[in-house]
């Protein structure tokens, strides 16, 4: 690969530098668009040649699961845009979080985990973790004591996603990582609805930030991926290792889509963050909504946390319509936004957490993080504010 002959250093460029330019090696064709390298293996030149790659000497690429061209792109791209020493590339945000995990404890080991996460991470904590002997504790994200009362001695790791889906509850991440750290854990950060764009948790104190690249990174909705970012020890030590033994690779041709994501991730988001602004003001005129939740809004909880570490409020707006009957009447009244689960598509969707991503929770567990039957959570895309407030004003009047 040829150097980049420019000697500005990309950490000092702005992230919409860094989101276009970041992490670009080009081949000896120059190409101006990133090339895709589908290949699973590399070529030495003597045996001496591969004798220095396998011995880490000479830090080349040796294979397809440990690294590859076109996916080492994304992963420098994506750090420079979070500001981490380093990225490793996963196949979905689930083999991000899994891994992001595993790769701190052992059997006997605990975790603390704020309660209200992503269905499949709840079930890995519940289901998965104990069949290796790791134990979790749930908290209340927002309660600093609940964090602290739930650390035992073999704690060596905290979990948590903020803000959490679905009721974008928003957890204090500097205070959290200090007591996380003299309990002697890491704190791994599930950034995905803050978006690199407007919340970086290893600023803040956390060890380790996980992403979906699913959602906003692709943006469009194409492909799965996902990321784990840290320092460069904490990546050597948890993580090197263990990514290039189990195989949780992204395959390049996905490292592609997301990386092309990328150079437009700033500019999308910040787009869809004043759309989902202008869209929970118009919901919460309307007499039908009980209540709104949208991390920028001054009436949100834990506004006064949000104001020291969220830059914009990301593009998930949610709101109660007081009984499934009327959710259901606002989803079906819908002409232009879809019903659908995922989120940070350029297309916006609405779906009805209790019977869609939140189905498989006990009520119990629903009662605890607040989501009852009327929540509807809404990912706001990037078609124009006038047709999305006109398409959400009259399903509002159908419910
Ligand atoms: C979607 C999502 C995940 C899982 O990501 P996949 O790419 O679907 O595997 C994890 N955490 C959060 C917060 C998510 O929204």
């Amino acid at each position: 690969m040829a150097e980049d002959p420019r000697a500005e250093d990309p950490k000092n460029w702005e992230i919409e530098t860094r989101s276009v330019r970041g992490g670009m090696a080009r081949s000896p064709y120059g190409e101006i668009s990133e090339a895709l390298f589908l290949t699973q293996s590399f070529a030495y030149p003597s045996a001496e040649a591969a004798d220095r790659r396998f011995s880490g000497e000479d830090p080349g690429f040796i294979y397809q699961r440990f690294g590859n061209p076109t996916t080492s792109i994304f992963e420098d791209r994506l750090a420079l845009i979070e500001g981490a020493e380093q990225c490793r590339a996963t196949a979905s945000g689930m083999a991000a979080v899994q891994m992001a995990l595993m790769g701190l404890v052992r059997a006997g080991d605990h975790i603390v985990a704020g309660r209200a996460l992503f269905g499949s991470c709840r079930w890995i904590l519940s289901n998965w973790m104990p069949r290796f002997g790791v134990e979790t504790t749930y908290v209340d994200a927002t309660d600093l004591d609940a964090w602290k009362n739930a650390v035992r001695p073999n704690t060596k790791a905290f979990l948590v996603e903020s803000p959490a889906n679905p009721l974008l509850e928003v957890t204090a991440i500097g205070a959290v990582a200090e007591i996380a750290h003299a309990a002697g854990a890491k704190l791994v950060v599930d950034n995905v609805f803050a978006t690199p764009v407007f919340q970086k948790p290893l600023a803040l104190g956390a060890d380790v930030v996980v992403y979906s690249a699913t959602k906003h990174i692709d943006g469009q909705g194409r492909v799965l991926g996902g990321a784990i970012l840290g320092s460069q020890a904490v990546m050597d030590e948890a993580y090197k290792d263990m990514l290039r033994h189990t195989g949780p690779a992204l395959s390049p041709f996905n490292a592609w889509v997301l990386m092309k994501g990328l150079e437009t991730l700033e500019l999308r988001v910040v787009r869809q963050a004043e759309g989902a602004a202008k869209l929970a003001e118009a919901i919460a005129a309307s007499s039908k909504a009980r209540s709104v939740l949208y991390p920028t809004r001054p009436d949100h909880p834990q506004a006064a946390v949000i104001a020291n570490q969220m830059t914009g409020g990301g593009n998930v707006v949610a709101f109660d319509l007081g009984s499934r009957e009327a959710a259901w009447r606002f989803l079906n009244a819908l002409q232009i936004v879809d019903i659908s689960n995922n989120l940070g598509d350029a297309k916006s969707m609405a779906t009805h957490p209790c019977t869609t991503t939140h189905r498989s929770m006990s009520d119990a567990e629903r009662a605890e993080i607040g989501l009852t039957e009327g929540w509807v959570r809404m990912s706001v895309g990037l078609e124009g504010v006038g047709d999305l407030t006109r398409d959400v004003c009259r399903a509002l009047d159908a419910a």
